[in-house]
């Protein structure tokens, strides 16, 4: 038995990046983690770059100035100024070497050809230099990081179409329970319907990592072995559900053991999912989650999102805690400790919903936040700050 925060650090321990690398076209980049460093082809902006609508003057010295010509955005021209000449100018537009700063329409009255200015402007004003973001050859992105959408446009911006990207790894899915059932089938006395394998694959999903399978076992040694071996050998991750616990018909740690897979840990004190088992065989990663969906999801984000982030060589991967002021006073009960479902609202505040039993998932489902209540924490009062993870 381990506690919430050795479970953590046991996975960071021993989760290596183990991902091959891939060329990809930025599109089909998003989400994944860079492998290499990406240098900039271009300075950004590449030309001086007018930053608003006005005009780009050459200064003298009295507020007027003749207007000689007009630059748009994506104009290539150039055009000489004198001192006391002016050019019309659009946000983007290059500005003329000449110009020394741009002065913004709404602080120019205009007439005719030409304008007067009602401030000064100071040198540089309104003009974007050559490199301001970054220069030719600096790093754009370095490896390690996760490409997010904004990722994309700066690399797009730079003229970047093609990344090295880690793989993402397979996962397969295995539910176990002889209670289950596949939604469309009539359920007899005794029955539920299976609902881990379709949550899994969504959160997975969810998460970035669409390579997922589901595959169903019985409560039999040999067909759950059987299973699990084909799922070991197809994927990178395996993911459990149920079968971990201590029931006369929980076969999955002796089926596991059997094939050769290493525990790490097994049991995390903590509420719900004590009975978690995280394992590896070779570089494959196994968690084996408790059946009940509250548990096996609650387990997902804490900590198999984190092995996942790990295997692609994330460096930023972490189970981070926010703090929130919880709306009102909470009594823990138990020394184990606790991931409760919970919605975030404004003001920075944070709600315990009802409905926490590991069986439900109503309040899940409305849920974006688990506030995490370690061992020691008895009673909180309203107002306090407590730790959640984010789950959106
Ligand atoms: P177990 O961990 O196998 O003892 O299962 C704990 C509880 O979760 C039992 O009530 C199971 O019926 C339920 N359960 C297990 N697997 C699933 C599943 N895939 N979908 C829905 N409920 C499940
Ligand atoms: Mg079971």
């Amino acid at each position: 038995m381990v506690t919430v925060s050795e479970a953590i650090q046991l996975i960071t321990n021993n989760v290596k990046s183990s991902a091959t690398i891939k060329r990809s076209p930025i599109s089909g980049a998003l989400n994944c983690v860079l492998v290499e460093d990406v240098f900039s082809p271009i300075s950004m902006p590449p030309f001086r770059q007018s930053a608003m609508d006005g005009y780009a003057i050459c200064s003298h010295d009295n507020m007027e100035y003749t207007v000689v010509g007009e630059v748009a955005a994506g104009s290539g021209s150039n055009p000489h100024l004198n001192p006391g000449e002016a050019v019309r100018i659009f946000t983007g537009a290059p500005v003329p070497d000449t110009a020394d700063r741009v002065v913004i329409q709404e602080k120019v009255q205009r007439q005719d050809n030409s304008i007067l200015l009602e401030e000064p402007f100071r040198l540089g004003a309104n003009i974007r230099p050559v490199g301001e973001q970054l220069y030719k050859g600096d790093t754009v992105m370095a490896a390690g990081m996760r490409i997010t959408p904004a990722g994309i446009g700066l690399l797009a911006g730079v003229g970047v179409s093609e990344v090295a990207v880690a793989t993402k790894p397979r996962v397969a899915i295995v539910v176990t329970g002889d209670e289950l059932k596949a939604a469309g089938e009539s359920l007899e006395h005794g029955q539920i319907y299976e609902s881990n394998g379709a949550m899994l694959a969504a959160v997975l999903s969810d998460k970035g990592y669409k390579d997922s399978e589901v595959l169903k076992a019985e409560d039999d040694l040999v067909v759950l072995t059987n299973t699990l071996q084909r799922a070991l050998s197809g994927a990178d991750v395996v993911l459990v559900s149920g079968g971990i616990s201590v029931g006369d018909y929980d076969f999955v740690k002796t089926a596991l053991n059997d094939l050769g897979v290493e525990q790490v840990f097994y049991k995390v004190r903590q509420k719900p999912g004590k009975p978690l088992l995280f394992g590896k065989k070779e570089q494959k990663l196994v968690f084996a989650l408790p059946g009940n969906p509250a548990s096996a999801l609650s387990c997902f984000y804490v900590y198999v999102l984190l092995a996942l982030r790990l295997w692609e060589g994330d460096k930023q991967a972490s189970t981070r805690f926010q703090f929130a002021k919880i709306e009102s006073n909470y009594h823990k009960k138990g020394d184990r400790a606790q991931f409760l479902k919970a919605k975030t609202g404004i003001d920075n505040t944070v709600a315990i919903l009802d409905g926490q039993a590991s069986s439900m998932l109503q309040s899940f489902a409305a849920a974006d936040a688990l506030v995490f209540l370690d061992e020691e924490v008895s009673r909180i009062e309203q107002e306090s700050l407590v730790p959640y993870l984010n789950i959106l």
